[in-house]
């Protein structure tokens, strides 16, 4: 079984496993460019090939261009040794992705978070959607390689705590013990961090390079934000990424939620925005606006409502300010925005692209886009991250 071999963590089998991660990342691949990693002799090289084919954990997977002589047997890992379980826990809602060792997906449930749940009634629906893709998909708890979690922070990424986040719709979401509840239902690795710094992973492993630096920003219910330097996250402690939300864009400005004022957040999130609409109905004398859902205020903006139009332009024009900040600092070669707004209403995005760039002090090569993966990028992400885990 895959899971014991990679869960073997002594000397005798830590080459074998570098050269079935080799594998995994870069096939389908063959013997000749496999043995410039290693600093062994083609035969021991072919002989732990082998021993990887023998045991089901690699496969052939045709032949190579041929340099003169025969062409080369190509390897790459066989997709059907385990499955891991990436989740996403949002403010909103909870993603769960099955995807086999390949990280292709099995299958895929969502559901949304509101003012019932708390952790309790979250943590048993989250068990039992496992639990019924383990039996629709006979993935035996020997097939299960683990289960990796993105959240929002902040964490106790090493105990798998969430700490003490702010917005959820629901109470008692305090040092919410995931790891601990989980372990009475699966006997399995986990993993957790922050659901942007997943989100980032998840679009740095699909295309590796040395030197690649992504800075991953998604925007709804507040600011978060991911970077990976030359292949590795960046993070703190407390797996907290929302501190972005909180750069000062405007001296003594509006009051944010963490107490402070002038904050990013104060004038970007989905509140922040429907606060600004209604202040601008309140000057009018028209009927106030109360807190609108992101569908909602895409719809307003699509019909061309006057003052939606106005807010989420000004809201794009805080957020490019404050991504500039952090390309600044950060010297990223890629940024990469996520959510509904920069998803769904391309003004929104160019305005924010437009903002940055003028605000941007270094002129050395940079792309701004959106997102690949969409919503999927933060539980793939963390099923990447526990994959990656094992070695
Ligand atoms: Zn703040």
């Amino acid at each position: 079984m895959i899971k014991e071999f990679l869960q073997d963590y002594s000397k005798k089998t830590s080459l074998k496993k570098t050269l079935y991660q080799l594998i995994h990342k870069n096939g389908p691949i063959s013997k000749v460019d496999l043995q410039p990693h290693f600093d062994v002799p083609p035969t021991t090289m072919a002989r732990m090939i082998y021993e990887l084919e023998e045991r089901g954990y690699i496969e052939s997977a045709g032949f190579g261009e041929a340099k003169g002589g025969r062409p080369p047997i190509l390897y790459k890992a066989a997709t059907n040794t385990g499955y891991l379980v990436g989740v996403e826990i949002a403010r909103t809602h909870v993603k769960v992705m099955l995807v086999n060792i390949g990280f292709e997906l099995v299958e895929t449930k969502s559901f949304s978070l509101t003012n019932i749940h708390d952790p309790k009634r979250t943590l048993k629906l989250l068990v039992e959607t496992i639990q019924t893709f383990q039996q629709v998909y006979e993935i035996s708890d020997e097939l299960l390689l683990g289960i990796g979690i993105g959240a929002v922070g902040p964490l106790d990424r090493k105990r798998g705590i969430i700490l003490n986040p702010e917005d959820f719709p629901a109470e008692g979401w305090e040092n919410v013990s995931l790891f601990k509840e989980l372990q009475t239902f699966f006997s399995c690795k986990m993993t957790l961090n922050n659901g942007a710094n997943t989100a980032a992973l998840a679009e740095y492993h699909f295309q590796p390079q040395i030197n690649r630096q992504i800075l991953y920003c998604i925007n709804g219910y507040g600011v978060r934000c991911g970077y990976i330097h030359g292949g590795a996250l960046l993070h703190n402690d407390a797996g907290d990424a929302s501190s972005f939300g909180h750069i000062v864009i405007e001296p003594n400005g509006r009051l944010c939620t963490c107490g402070r004022r002038g904050c990013l957040t104060a004038y970007t999130s989905l509140r922040a925005i429907s606060q600004t609409i209604a202040m601008k109905e309140q000057e009018q004398q028209v009927i106030k606006t109360t807190d609108l859902s992101f569908d909602q205020l895409i719809y307003d903006y699509q019909v061309d409502k006057q003052f939606v139009r106005e807010a989420v332009m000004e809201a794009a024009y805080y957020y490019g300010l404050g991504l500039s900040t952090m390309i600044n600092i950060l010297n990223p070669n890629e940024v990469i925005l996520h959510g509904k707004l920069i998803y769904q209403v391309e003004d929104y995005f160019q305005e924010v692209i437009n903002v940055a760039k003028n605000h941007i002090y270094s002129n050395q090569e940079m792309k701004i886009r959106k997102g690949t993966f969409g919503e999927d990028a933060a539980p793939i992400g963390a099923a990447i991250q526990l994959f990656y885990d094992y070695f």
